[in-house]
């Protein structure tokens, strides 16, 4: 057996060395007992401090070890479709660079692979969250599952393995706009999910601000269906029928009673509340447009300007 290891580094000068180190230690173990070897591949996603250079001098001194390094921030889900791309196992584990996904928990997922999962897949508890993140999590992914095809799971995160057969599936999704959280539940596979703690990161800082969370947030409900713009046709319709009702309502006071002004007022919160639908259903469409716009220049999800990889990268057959 061959297997690779994923790791998608930005600006984790701080962590890197003892993350390959913790690596080295458990996989060295679990290959001699088990008898199989393991390549590790990092990916420096355009990192601002030394993480390019401690990741050169390690791979300099091992063997086991490659990197890649992007000529700029991609983002962490084009680092982990570079992993993929080059990765040569017959299965891979995909792993933060912090040490919040513990390697000492790569045994166990390898031997569910034995056992004949495609996926193993860790989720994480939320102890040590604070509450009030904890309850909007729960709420955003209830409110996503009831939009969204595919089901998507609190505390699941990226820390996991997939078979060759996984990854060539993931892979022959080419689409620009990578939300992967979705991605990997949609390829379907015989799935295994195990619990782990939630660790801290050992050193260094989270790159999830506040914004970007939002934006991650809007990318899931957007990025995996159109219900969304289905909810503008129910708007419309709605809002047609009340209308509708409203003029029946107003002809019929008009023969009955005579001209009857129903004064600013009505004019003023129907405009208003007209124009609030509609700015919100361009929202919708115009995510969508954007959406297209990214997806038809067929750019590449990454560049990389210096590598000690050989091989060219694996594409699906
Ligand atoms: N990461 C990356 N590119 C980015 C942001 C993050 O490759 O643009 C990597 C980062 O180095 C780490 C992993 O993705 O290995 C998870 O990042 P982080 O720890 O900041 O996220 P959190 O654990 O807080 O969700
Ligand atoms: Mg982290």
């Amino acid at each position: 057996m061959y297997l690779s290891v994923i790791i998608p580094c930005y600006n984790e000068e701080k962590v890197i060395r003892l993350t390959h180190q913790a690596l080295h230690k458990v996989l060295d173990a679990d290959a001699q007992t088990r008898n199989y070897r393991y390549q590790m591949i990092f990916i420096n996603d355009g990192s601002h401090d030394k993480t390019a250079d401690i990741l050169k001098e390690l791979c300099e001194q091992d063997p086991c070890s490659r990197y890649i390094s992007f000529s700029r921030n991609f983002g962490k889900e084009s680092a982990m479709l570079a992993g993929l791309q080059y990765s040569e196992g017959e299965c891979v584990v995909i792993m933060d660079a912090d040490m919040q996904h513990p390697p000492e928990l790569i045994p166990t997922l390898l031997s569910y692979y034995e056992e004949g999962y495609d996926q193993v897949v860790t989720k994480r508890t939320r102890t040590g969250d604070a509450k009030r993140k904890t309850l909007l999590a729960k709420l955003y992914y209830k409110i996503v599952n009831s939009m969204i095809d595919v089901q998507l799971d609190d505390g699941v995160g990226d820390f996991r393995l997939l078979s060759r057969n996984a990854a060539s599936a993931l892979l022959s999704l080419t689409e620009y706009n990578r939300f992967s959280k979705g991605l990997f539940s949609w390829i379907g596979f015989k799935t295994k999910v195990i619990e782990m703690e939630n660790n801290k990161r050992a050193a260094g800082e989270t790159k999830w601000s506040l914004r970007s969370l939002l934006h991650y947030g809007i990318e899931g409900i957007i990025s995996f269906n159109n219900k969304p713009l289905r909810l503008c046709f129910y708007f419309g319709t709605i809002l047609i029928s009340l209308s509708i009702i409203y003029v029946l309502y107003l002809l019929y006071s008009y023969m009955r009673y005579g001209i009857d002004t129903p004064g600013y007022f009505t004019t003023i919160s129907a405009i208003l509340f007209i124009g609030g639908i509609q700015l919100f259903c361009i929202a919708i469409l115009g995510e969508y447009i954007g959406r297209i716009y990214y997806e038809v220049k067929r750019r590449p999800h990454y560049i990389i300007d210096e590598t000690n990889l050989d091989q060219k990268p694996y594409r699906r057959r």
